[in-house]
């Protein structure tokens, strides 16, 4: 609820959200936005995701913002990759706990990393997710959110870092509950130079043929403090990293990005002169793409 206010406060037109809290395995007790007493110890997390009617104060009250395209993040541990079975469960109850509760919300995605490989190989892992996002299917049957698979930097073992393995991964899940939310940090980082026009057309092909850019329906705007390449996931400010005015400039003007909801993940807080980070990266965004 705090953050549709914020966003409104703000002048945003779409919103991000954690229905769970973000660096722990969801329970029942601390989905958002309801706290409920903790259920017996011996329930599935599964099953911990009940109707509730503080979900539909919520869709009131994003109704009443007029804020389009709501999405959410899942925690960041969830490892679909992992070839551990207790972790690739564990991880497996946490998306359709937290999967539930965005289709509770009538949220219109789920974001979620896909995973990484750890120990094994890359082949097994995305084995490993296909398996694991086919069930959640099977067990969510979403009404609203679909699950946005998340290109990443590709740093350590993570897959999907590129347009080949998310292209794999959709056909082989094969689900239309299932598309994909492109970073642009993480794109800049994981080796797309998309920062001339030539570049950019080179990426907006490779997503193409792998049938990827048809499937992208949400971005994270955020610039990228290590070059291209790196390989390394630290967001910037916009404008003030590696992407920079132009990249950003050719993105946003981009035919096929041009009108998909963007959110920002950069830092918050306030800047020297006290300004809001939020306010003056949506100023920069708007200046840029008129
Ligand atoms: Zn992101």
């Amino acid at each position: 609820m705090q953050g549709i206010a914020r966003a409104e406060e703000l002048g945003c037109q779409c919103i991000q959200i954690f229905v769970s809290t973000p660096r722990a395995w969801p329970s029942y007790a601390k989905l958002i936005p309801l706290n409920k007493p903790a259920k017996p110890a011996e329930s599935k997390n599964c099953e911990d995701n009940l109707p509730d009617e503080d979900c539909s104060l919520f869709v009131q009250k994003l109704k009443e913002a007029k804020l389009e395209a709501p999405i959410a993040h899942s925690t960041y541990l969830i490892n679909l990759g992992s070839s551990d079975a207790a972790q690739w469960q564990k991880s497996l109850d946490a998306l359709v706990v937290e999967w539930r509760r965005s289709d509770q919300l009538q949220l219109n995605g789920l974001v979620m990393h896909p995973g990484s490989f750890t120990n094994a190989t890359p082949e097994a892992g995305l084995e490993n997710i296909v398996r694991g996002v086919k069930a959640a299917v099977k067990l969510v049957k979403p009404k609203f959110a679909k699950l946005l698979l998340e290109n990443t930097a590709g740093q350590g073992s993570c897959l999907g870092w590129n347009a080949e393995q998310l292209g794999y991964l959709l056909k082989e899940i094969g689900s239309s509950h299932v598309a994909v939310c492109w970073d642009t940090c993480h794109a800049l980082a994981s080796g797309y130079d998309f920062r001339t026009k030539s570049g950019l057309k080179s990426m907006l092909d490779e997503l193409d043929q792998h049938g990827v850019l048809e499937k992208i329906e949400a971005i994270h705007i955020n610039d990228s403090v290590k070059d291209c390449g790196s390989r390394v996931d630290r967001h910037e400010h916009i404008g003030l990293g590696c992407i920079g005015e132009e990249g950003f400039k050719l993105f946003l003007k981009s035919k096929p990005f041009k009108g998909l909801p963007m959110y920002l993940e950069t830092e918050k807080g306030v800047d020297d002169e006290g300004v809001d980070w939020d306010l003056k990266n949506l100023q920069t965004l708007r200046s840029y793409a008129e």
